[in-house]
């Protein structure tokens, strides 16, 4: 059985959330000063591991994150990071980040 241990941090504006197993390390980089809470990714994520933060309470100058994540029921799968219009999201696997490993290979094709 495959051993798998998630842990979050907090480092200024980014929420890191990491999942490790002994072949794979995917670290999920939410960084709130760049959402502009649109919801979008609540509404996609196939776990429900997103819900909305304190919304209007930031509109009117709260410094929190738009977005709660549930690192519990978060499986990594990315689909916050492909869908985030502002880029909000992103995530490395073993220290690549695979959205610029697919443009890599845009170009290179
Ligand atoms: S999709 Fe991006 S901008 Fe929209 S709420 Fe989610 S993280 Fe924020
Ligand atoms: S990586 Fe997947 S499961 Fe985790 S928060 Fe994003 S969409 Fe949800």
């Amino acid at each position: 059985m495959i051993e798998i241990k998630k842990d979050m941090e907090v480092d200024d504006s980014h929420i890191i959330c990491k999942q490790k197993t002994d072949e794979t390390e995917k670290i999920l980089d939410y960084d709130y000063k760049r959402c502009a809470g649109c919801t979008i990714c609540i509404v996609l994520c196939p776990k429900k591991a997103l819900q909305e933060g304190p919304l209007k309470e930031i509109a009117t100058g709260l410094d929190a994150p738009p977005i709660l994540i549930d690192i519990d029921e978060c499986v990594f799968c990315g689909m916050c990071v492909n869908f985030c219009p502002v880029r909000a999201f992103k995530m490395t696997i073993n220290e690549n980040r695979p959205e610029t490993t697919a443009e890599e290979l845009a170009v290179k094709a």
